[in-house]
């Protein structure tokens, strides 16, 4: 069947120029409805009058019409093909083989099964989001989690907001408002996607009274800058730098007597926050909320999808009474968590009960602690196909290379790892091109993958990618 312009009335066109046929006559068309039942009528009858619109301008532009603009074979491929494309989702899952565990621009940390399995709960059917079954009464959607996290980090309370800006942000609001917070020059840091401490604080209503230099600060510089309008003594983990020579910190034990000797609450945003000491599992040290309540502080924020490994979350630890004025400020109503990100949280902090088996259980703590010699050997098992996937374009070869924690976590360490770096056959003049062109190509793939560029080569750091054939299986999409 087609659509040519002779063929509603069988008649000879008076003129040379083709008839468009009308919505309902291609909407009419067998391959055409068929279209209808797979992706609604609403799109697709507006799909076809994009088309027939295309072809108008076309005409009036005086523009010849694509071949067989009227056969219905092609038309409707053409039609699927604008369906298919505009259905597909807008957040899709990459390969993230760009070296960095945590990366925030690819979405932080991955769930463990057993959080997938309690979101998809929390999504799917009622939940005793804020109900008490015990009492049958109203309940407090904090109280779901608030026994594990003091469990896990010793902590008298806990709540738990959005994310750890927001953490930061509602504990500063809540503590400080119109009064003066301390923090020491060197921590003044901006977190990537523009968390600064000073505009944070600014936008909180606190006073900013930095004290020290950038690279040392001492116990007397907090203590001469004490005094009546002061709230609290903040310390900010800088997360992602590392000042190195002549450097001086005050130590959380100090700052946190100072801050008692004056009544005054001490607090910590450790940034990442890790639950459990990195060292046991060969990673190097981080600090942890524990660590910095042993120390005296009096509150402690940190990330969900950092280290932790667990959903976006910012998560507050401490004093009861300080958590108490934290959950009485209708900001925290504005911050707070949702039903699905609490179920991911709370199964993820269940796995910490059994720290036996978390590095096999938590995707996050099981990507930093892959053995080296396997992640080689997912290297030595891909490198055959892609070699014959990249044939005249590029070389192929697996190397060393170093991958990083990300987040912010632990900068200047780096964890050995092996890649493939595949280096464009095109010297010289054109290499730029070549590379670029590399790059894009993985990044078309069905599921795209993600690498980075380093010493003229496109390298894909294997450490996250647990399962070779999820980057073998695609080569032959391949388009250059
Ligand atoms: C990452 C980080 C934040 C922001 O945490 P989000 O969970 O990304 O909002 C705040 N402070 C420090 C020190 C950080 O490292």
């Amino acid at each position: 069947m087609s659509l040519s312009p002779h063929a509603a009335d069988g008649t000879a066109p008076a003129t040379p120029l083709p008839t468009i046929p009308s919505v309902d006559r291609v909407l009419n068309l067998p391959s055409v409805r068929a279209l209808t039942e797979t992706y609604g009528r609403a799109v697709t009858t507006a799909a076809v009058r994009q088309w027939l619109a295309e072809l108008r301008e076309r005409l009036a532009g005086n523009l010849a019409l694509p071949a067989d603009a009227f056969a219905e074979i092609k038309l409707a491929e053409m039609l699927e093909q604008r369906l298919a494309a505009a259905r597909q989702p807008h957040l899709r899952q990459v390969l993230n083989l760009t070296g960095t565990v945590l990366h925030t621009n690819l979405g932080r940390a991955r769930l463990p099964d057993e959080a997938v399995a309690a979101v998809v709960m929390a999504a799917s059917q009622s939940c005793n989001l804020e109900y008490d079954l015990a009492s049958g009464t109203r309940g407090d959607r904090d109280e779901l989690i608030e026994p594990l996290l003091c469990e896990i980090t010793g902590a008298e309370a806990a709540t738990v907001v959005n994310n750890n800006a927001a953490a930061v942000f509602l504990a500063l609001n809540s503590l400080g408002l119109r009064k003066q917070v301390i923090v020491s020059r060197g921590e003044l840091v901006e977190i990537g996607g523009a968390f600064r401490v000073p505009d944070i604080m600014a936008r909180a209503g606190c006073r900013l009274k930095e004290v020290g230099t950038t690279n040392r600060t001492h116990l007397k510089d907090f203590a001469e800058a004490i005094d009546a309008k002061t709230a609290l003594l903040l310390k900010v983990h800088t997360s992602n730098y590392a000042i190195q020579g002549f450097t001086a910190t005050v130590e959380e034990a100090a700052l946190a007597q100072l801050a008692h000797k004056h009544n005054l609450p001490f607090m910590v945003d450790l940034g990442s926050g890790t639950l459990v000491n990195l060292r046991d599992f060969g990673l190097p040290q981080e600090p942890t909320p524990m660590d910095s309540l042993v120390a005296g502080a009096d509150l402690v924020t940190f990330s969900g999808d950092k280290l932790l490994g667990g959903p976006q979350a910012g998560i507050l630890v401490g004093r009861r009474d300080l958590i108490a004025r934290i959950k009485k400020n209708p900001l925290k109503r504005a911050l707070r968590v949702d039903k699905m990100t609490l179920a991911a949280l709370e199964a993820v902090l269940q796995l910490y009960r059994d720290p036996d088996r978390l590095a096999a259980r938590l995707p996050t703590l099981r990507l930093l602690t892959r053995a080296v010699a396997d992640i080689e050997r997912t290297a030595q098992t891909l490198l055959p196909a892609m070699g014959a996937a990249l044939a005249g374009v590029a070389q192929v070869e697996v190397r060393a290379c170093h991958s990083q924690i990300g987040s912010g976590s632990l900068p200047i360490d780096r964890l050995p790892s092996f890649c493939l770096a595949l280096t464009p056959v095109v010297r010289g003049k054109g290499e730029g091109t070549a590379l670029k062109k590399i790059e894009h190509a993985f990044r078309n793939l069905p599921v795209p993958v993600i690498g980075r560029v380093s010493e003229g080569a496109f390298c894909m750091d294997l450490r996250c990618l647990e399962q070779a054939d999820m980057l073998q299986s695609q080569l032959g999409s391949l388009r250059f």
